[in-house]
C-alpha cells in the first residue's frame, strides 16, 4: 500500500459520474463516516440513501472485517495517499455477505489538508467462489470428496513440524484395498466408484476430528494420525479401519465382502520427511498384502532393503534384455495314444553373471509389475518361434509350440500386431504357436479379452488356459471363449495317488473339458502312477519330469537325432540312462 499524492475531484461532471456509474463508490469523512455512496452501492446492498449518509463505513462490515479496518487500514485512508484492493466482507440488507476489495484515495483541499476519502468498492463475491472451487479442486479428490495427494502432502508437512515442536509422533497408514480391480473389471467402474465413495465414509467415520483421511488414486487412501503417543495407537487405529472395510457392502442390490492391506510408517523413526513417511508406509503396505492381505504391519528396514533388492532386480532385468542373459528351455508335451511329443512348452530362464541361473518364479512376477513383461514376452515369442522354424528347416517334422503370455503382455493394445510381425519375420506357421493364458488373464477382464481372443483365433494360433483349477473360471464363459486346451495344474495332479479329492477334480477337469470338446493336458507329471490315473480317465496329453524335464536347444537337437520327433517316440524319465525314448501304443 504506497502512499501517494491523489488528484482532487471536485467538477460536477464528476459528481454525476460519481452517481450513475455502475460502480459502487463511496466517500467518508474524517471520522470514517459516509458522505455520499454512488447508486451502484445502494443497488448492490439494498440500502436507501438515507439508511447509510452518516453511518459509519464499518457498521456495513461483517464484525472480522470492521476490526481488521479499524486496527489497520482506515487510519491511512486519511493519510495523504491510497489504498488498494483492500479486501472486507460487507454486509447487504437482507442479511447476506459479499466479499469485496476497496480502493480508496484522499481528497485534499487547496492547501493539501484531507478533507475526506473516495473509495472505489469491487465485489468480488463469484470471483472468490470460483478461487475456493479451484482450491477445492485442486486440493480435493473429485470422487470421494477427501484430501488428494496434494492436499495430503501439505498436511502431513504441518503435523511433521507440529510433531517436531512438541515432540510427538505421527502415524501414517497406506491402505489399500485389496482385490478392487476385480470389483472394477467385473462390476464396471461406476459400480467401482461407489464403492471408493463408501469405503472413503467408513475411513472418514473411524478418524478422529483433526486427523487426514486421503486419497492418494486408485484404491489406495493415507491416513494421518497427528499425536499419536505410542506404538499401540497406530495399530489400534489400523484395526478400526480393517474393520470397518470388512463390514459387506450393498450396492445395487449386491453384496459386496471387502477387505484391505494397511503399512504403517511413524514420525520419526520411520522417517522424517512426507516424502520418506509415506514411501515406508507404501513398503509396508506391501509386505502386509505379501503375508495374506487384510492385515496391517508396521514398516521395519528389512522390508527397505527387500525393495531396494526389487530396484536392483529391476535395473539387472532391464541389462538382462540388453545382454541377452535370457535363454529358453523346452519341454516337451506327448500325446500318450500314440503320436509321441506332439508340442513343446517354451520356458525361460535368466542366466545373471553373478546370481546363476534364476528361474521364472523369482523374477517374472518383477518384470510383470515393472512392465518388462512386454518386452521379455516379445523376446520370448520370437526366440521361440526362430527356434521352432529351425527345427522344421532342419527337416523335423511339426509340433506345437506353447509361450507363456502374461496379463500385463496380453492387455496390451498392440500385442496382436507384435504377434503378426513376429510370425513375419521368423515364418513360423500360426497354426502351430499356442499362447498360454491363466484362468485370471482371461476371467478378471473378460470384454477386454474377447477381441484379442477371437483375432487370435482368426489367425488359427491355439489357446490353453494355464494353471486350469487354481483361479477362478466361468464355465459359460469357457464355453463361448475359442479355447482348445485346458492345462489341469500341477498341484492337482502332485499328489495323485494318495489325494482322492485332487484325484476327483482332475476327473472332473477332464470329464467337462472332453464335454466341452476341448483338449486337456496334464502338467506336473512326475511318476508312473500319475500317468496311470491320468490315462485311466483318457486324459492323453500329458507334461512333466517324468517324460523330460525342460531342456536347451542344443540338448534337444541330440535328442532329435536319436529320433524323438521323427519316430514318435516317447521319452521317459530314464532317458539319460538306457534307451532314450521308448514307443508308446494304446
Ligand atoms: P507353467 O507355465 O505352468 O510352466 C510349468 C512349470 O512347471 C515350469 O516351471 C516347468 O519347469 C515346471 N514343471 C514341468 N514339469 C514338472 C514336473 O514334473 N514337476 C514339477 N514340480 N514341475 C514341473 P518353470 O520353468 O520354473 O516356470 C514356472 C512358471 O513361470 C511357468 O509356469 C509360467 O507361469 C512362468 N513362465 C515361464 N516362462 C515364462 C515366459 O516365457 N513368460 C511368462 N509370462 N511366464 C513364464
Ligand atoms: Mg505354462
Ligand atoms: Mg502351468
Amino acid at each position: 500500500m504506497g502512499l501517494k499524492k491523489c488528484p482532487i475531484i471536485r467538477t460536477p461532471n464528476y459528481r454525476e459520474l460519481y452517481l450513475r456509474t455502475p460502480m459502487m463508490m463511496h466517500s467518508l469523512d474524517l471520522n470514517g463516516r459516509i458522505i455520499a455512496v454512488s447508486d451502484f452501492w445502494l443497488e448492490t446492498l439494498g440500502y436507501l440513501t438515507e439508511e447509510v449518509l452518516g453511518h459509519k463505513l464499518t457498521d456495513f462490515f461483517t464484525e472480522e472485517s470492521r476490526q481488521l479496518a479499524e486496527k489497520t487500514v482506515l487510519p491511512k485512508f486519511f493519510e495523504v495517499g491510497s489504498v488498494r484492493d483492500v479486501p472486507y466482507q460487507m454486509v447487504k440488507k437482507d442479511g447476506s455477505l459479499i466479499d469485496v476489495l476497496i480502493s480508496a484515495c484522499s481528497e485534499c483541499d487547496e492547501q493539501g489538508g484531507i478533507i475526506c476519502s473516495l473509495a472505489g468498492v469491487v465485489d468480488v463475491t463469484e470471483l472468490k467462489k470460483a478461487e475456493a472451487e479451484a482450491m477445492r479442486l485442486a486440493h480435493y479428490d473429485t470422487l470421494t470428496g477427501q484430501p488428494n495427494r496434494f492436499l495430503l502432502q501439505d498436511r502431513l508437512g504441518h503435523a511433521l513440524e507440529h510433531a517436531h515442536r512438541e515432540g510427538e509422533t505421527v502415524g501414517v497408514l497406506f491402505i489399500d484395498l485389496d482385490h478392487f480391480k476385480w470389483v472394477n473389471d467385473t462390476l464396471g467402474h461406476a459400480f467401482g466408484d461407489q464403492l471408493l465413495k463408501m469405503v472413503a465414509g467408513r475411513l472418514q467415520n473411524c478418524a478422529r476430528k483433526g486427523d487426514t483421511v486421503a486419497r492418494l488414486g486408485g484404491d489406495e487412501f493415507v491416513v494421518v494420525l497427528c499425536d499419536s503417543n505410542s506404538q499401540e495407537d497406530p495399530s489400534h487405529f489400523a484395526k478400526r479401519f480393517l474393520d470397518a472395510l470388512a463390514q459387506p457392502i450393498h450396492l445395487e442390490g449386491k453384496e459386496i465382502h471387502n477387505s484391505g492391506s494397511i503399512g504403517i510408517a511413524i514420525y520419526p523413526m520411520d522417517g522424517r520427511d512426507v516424502d520418506t513417511l509415506l514411501r515406508n508406509a507404501d513398503i509396508a503396505m506391501y509386505a502386509a498384502k505379501e503375508s495374506g492381505r487384510n492385515n496391517y504391519q508396521f514398516y521395519s528396514s528389512e522390508m527397505n532393503a527387500l525393495s531396494i533388492d526389487k530396484m536392483n532386480m529391476e535395473s539387472n532385468l532391464r541389462r538382462a534384455l540388453k545382454n541377452e542373459e535370457f535363454f529358453l528351455e523346452f519341454q516337451p508335451q506327448l500325446d500318450l495314444s500314440g503320436a509321441g511329443i506332439v508340442g513343446f512348452e517354451a520356458l525361460i530362464r535368466w542366466q545373471d553373471p553373478v546370481a546363476g541361473r534364476i528361474m521364472p518364479k523369482d523374477f517374472i512376477p518383477l518384470a510383470e509389475e515393472s512392465g518388462l513383461i512386454c518386452q521379455i514376452g516379445e523376446w520370448v515369442l520370437r526366440t521361440a518361434c526362430r527356434q521352432a522354424q529351425d527345427w522344421r528347416k532342419s527337416g523335423q517334422p511339426p509340433v506345437r509350440i506353447a509361450v507363456n503370455v502374461s496379463g500385463k503382455q496380453f492387455r496390451q493394445h498392440d500385442f496382436m500386431d507384435m504377434l503378426e510381425e513376429v510370425l513375419n519375420d521368423t515364418g513360423f506357421n500360426a497354426s502351430d504357436l499356442e499362447i498360454e493364458l491363466t484362468e485370471s488373464v482371461v476371467m478378471d477382464n473378460i470384454e477386454g479379452s474377447v477381441g484379442t481372443l477371437t483375432d487370435l483365433k482368426m489367425r488359427d494360433i491355439h489357446l490353453a488356459i494355464d494353471d486350469f483349477g487354481t483361479g477362478h473360471s466361468s464355465l459359460t464363459y469357457l464355453k463361448h471363449f475359442p479355447f482348445d486346451r485346458l492345462k489341469i495344474a500341477q498341484e492337482f495332479v502332485r499328489d495323485i495317488p494318495d489325494d482322492p479329492e485332487d484325484m476327483a477334480i482332475v476327473q472332473a477337469i477332464v470329464a467337462m473339458a472332453k464335454s466341452l470338446k476341448l483338449g486337456v493336458i496334464a502338467e506336473g507329471v512326475e511318476n508312473k502312477a500319475q500317468l496311470d490315473f491320468l490315462r485311466s480317465r483318457r486324459c492323453n496329453e500329458m507334461q512333466g519330469f517324468y517324460f523330460s524335464p525342460p531342456l536347451p536347444a542344443d540338448i534337444l537337437a541330440e535328442r532329435f537325432e536319436d529320433g524323438w520327433l521323427q519316430r514318435r517316440l516317447c521319452p521317459f524319465s530314464g532317458w539319460r540312462r538306457g534307451p532314450d525314448a521308448v514307443a508308446v501304443s494304446n
